[in-house]
């Protein structure tokens, strides 16, 4: 991902509209462009300053809002990647499973017939 698709994901990112895989990609160029991380800090202060605004809490920390934003999506993503690891070893085991349940039954078959 470069900037400038950095910078029109921004939006999406705020409203938690990205999949997981736009997800990776956009947090990977976060972490290696200090420009996108600052436009992307702007923008969060920005959203969250104006709801803050709206209910009457400037007392909120909206720097630390923004760093915990950043850690529970990279934290999801990664559960999220472990699941599908996980998924993919749990349907692993269930084909082979299958497998040898069909061939013990055909064996079952031959030797009685
Ligand atoms: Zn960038």
């Amino acid at each position: 991902m470069d900037c400038v698709e950095f910078d029109k994901k921004i939006d999406s990112f705020l409203h938690d509209e990205l999949n997981d895989e736009e997800l990776n990609a956009f947090l990977l160029h976060l972490n290696s462009c200090s420009n996108c991380r600052e436009e992307l800090e702007i923008n969060y202060i920005v959203k969250e300053g104006v709801l803050r605004l709206d209910h009457d809490r400037m007392d909120y920390n909206l720097s630390a809002a923004y760093s915990g934003t950043i850690d529970e999506n990279r934290r999801s993503l990664r559960e999220r990647k472990i699941m599908i690891r996980l998924s993919y070893i749990i349907g692993t085991f269930a084909f082979w499973a299958v497998l040898m349940v069909i061939f013990v039954f055909f064996r079952i078959l031959i030797m009685g017939s």
